[in-house]
């Protein structure tokens, strides 16, 4: 069966262990078409182990791996037709930049003329037209990715999967080649699988994010749900900053200790939760506005410990009474002129829209 309405891939109870380790734990996943869908973890929680299962390399213990609604959990990788970049670009060194790329159209018995064609076509997509006949050596961190890719892509494939493709490659130009990618991405539709630890990556390239931990998917959606809905502390605190206030719903309404939250969430179930408080979701309330102006807002009093001036914003550390301590991350340079001394008195507010309840759960 190779129904059109099937997703292109999609991911069963995908269990595999290591002697004692879990490195997937009965992952279930789909990948829509077309879309850049990122595995994001820590370094451990089974990213590459699921990317492997999909490129064939792993064979699951148990579980099953469908493309286009065809079971293919034991195909082997040859008969996939799945593209793949690894973070040490694994190009032959003894071939040139257009052999390289040419290499998976050999593969499948493609003529020297119609190759050809495609590679001046995938060298043109990575912006290498005229480095054909460049040695691997020859080129920086950069242009080997930019090789490794367009090799990936140079058949067509009908999945890209990538894993930290651009880890070892500094910061300015890692970034470049994000948006490069993205780019491309958006010119091709093709649907890709992305790994990365590096949260910031994920959720600037991505559709959709699936978070990692200990061989489970702990939460998957759009980057503005996870980061503004984590569904665990484990993802809160994973992605982006946050503290995390420990509270309890009772009949809809939400507390700390017995101080009472107005949370974004409409009466929730009664239950405990946490509290998600991100810094550049705080805002420092000066002393002549008086709390009626917070309007349903979360009012937070304490003391401003110390600052530290991080060039496009100023992170206050801030103890609350009751005794959390907090980071507050200030933008606005009159909002920090105006900041007492350290020791001061400070009152920080969180608007309702802005308090999301994080669940106790695990998943
Ligand atoms: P990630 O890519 O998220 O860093 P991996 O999928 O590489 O994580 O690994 C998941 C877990 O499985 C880790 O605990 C790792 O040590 C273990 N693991 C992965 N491959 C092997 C292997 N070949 N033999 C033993 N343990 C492995
Ligand atoms: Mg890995």
């Amino acid at each position: 069966m190779s129904g059109s309405g099937a997703p292109p891939i999609s991911i069963r109870g995908v269990r595999k262990r290591y002697g004692r380790v879990r490195a997937l734990d009965d992952v279930d996943l789909e990948v829509r078409a077309g879309e850049f869908l990122t595995l994001l973890g820590p370094s451990g929680s089974g990213k590459t182990t699921l990317l492997m299962a999909l490129a064939g390399f792993i064979r699951p213990d148990a579980g099953q791996v469908f493309f286009g609604g065809e079971e293919i959990t034991l195909l082997p990788p040859h008969r996939r037709n799945v593209g793949m970049v690894f973070q040490n670009y694994a190009l032959f060194p003894h071939m040139d930049v257009a052999a390289n790329i040419a290499y998976p159209l050999k593969l499948r018995g493609i003529s020297k003329s119609a190759a050809a064609d495609k590679v001046a076509r995938a060298l043109d997509l990575v912006r290498l037209s005229g480095f054909g006949e460049r040695r691997v050596h020859q080129l920086s961190g950069g242009q080997k990715q930019r090789v490794a890719l367009a090799r990936a892509v140079v058949f067509a494939p009908r999945v890209l999967l990538m894993d930290e493709p651009l880890s070892a490659l500094d910061k300015k130009l890692r970034e470049e080649m994000q948006a490069e990618l993205r780019e491309m991405h958006e010119k091709l539709g093709m649907t890709t699988v992305y790994v990365t630890h590096d949260q910031r990556e994920a959720l600037t390239m991505s559709d959709r994010i699936a978070v990692f931990n200990e061989g489970d998917a702990v939460q998957i959606g759009a980057p503005r749900e996870i980061y503004d809905r984590p569904a665990n502390a484990f993802v809160a605190d994973f992605i982006g900053e946050s503290a995390l206030l420990p509270v309890r719903a009772e009949s809809g309404k939400v507390f700390w200790k017995n101080v009472r939250v107005f949370a974004a969430e409409d009466s929730p179930p009664d239950g405990e939760y946490f509290l998600l408080l991100r810094p550049e979701r705080l805002n420092v309330l000066p002393d002549f506005e008086d709390s009626a102006a917070a309007n349903n807002g979360n009012i937070f009093c304490g003391a401003l410990g110390g600052m530290s001036y991080q060039g496009e914003s100023v992170l206050l550390n801030v103890l609350l009474d009751g005794g959390i301590r907090i980071g507050a991350r200030i933008a606005d340079r009159r909002t920090v002129a105006a900041l007492p001394e350290a020791g001061g008195r400070i009152r920080l507010l969180l608007r309702q829209e802005d308090a999301a309840l994080v669940p106790r759960t695990k998943k």
